[in-house]
């Protein structure tokens, strides 16, 4: 008798426990989901200033950035902090299926301009063309402030190009090319 009732209590527990990591995923979840601000909200339009080294709770920010891209049910490329109110030199970009940390980034930008279809998590229904580098060396601090170099070519270019000019106040809608030049990119894409 006494074996059951403990193996129920251990059960209720269980069951409770489960609930409450749950509870805190989607939490995180819904809670970077509701910080990104839209168009015409002033923050999107501001020159952000370089993150410190000691500035944990954006590495934090940061962080749960990067699980909210990864855990996301719809493609999605990139995220700035400008998009969750934050003027700060940093975001968040899938590299090879993998949400990468980037702070205090610097671009070198090779190749040719190519057109590249764009849609932005700060611009509701709106999709376009724009203009990219081809390919991009970026050099950035990594979440462990080491500083490290990636050179990244075509939807991976396009995706840290984009989020680069979220952090000096330009958006896809200042960049959008007149007539859409022949398709280069499945419609799929990813929001950034
Ligand atoms: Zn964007």
């Amino acid at each position: 008798m006494k074996k059951i009732v403990r193996r129920y209590i251990f059960v209720l527990l269980g069951v409770a426990a489960s609930g409450l990591f749950y509870t805190a995923v989607s939490l995180s979840q819904s809670s970077i989901e509701e910080m990104i601000v839209v168009v015409p909200h002033p923050v999107l339009r501001q020159q952000a200033v370089p993150i410190l080294a000691d500035d944990e709770e954006t590495v934090q920010l940061l962080q749960e950035m990067a699980e909210y891209l990864e855990d996301s049910v719809l493609p999605k490329g990139g995220i700035s902090l400008p998009q969750v109110a934050v003027a700060k030199r940093g975001f968040v970009a899938m590299i090879d299926d993998e949400a990468v940390i980037m702070m205090n980034p610097s671009l070198v930008f090779t190749g040719e301009e190519v057109p590249s279809l764009e849609g932005c998590l700060s611009i509701p229904q709106t999709f376009g063309y724009v203009n990219r580098s081809a390919g991009v060396t970026i050099e950035y601090h990594d979440e462990d402030w080491i500083r490290q170099t990636l050179h990244l070519e075509d939807l991976e270019a396009f995706i840290v190009q984009h989020e680069n000019d979220h952090l000096n106040g330009i958006l896809i809608i200042d960049k959008l090319l007149a007539e859409a030049p022949e398709r280069v990119r499945d419609i799929n894409m990813p929001l950034e």
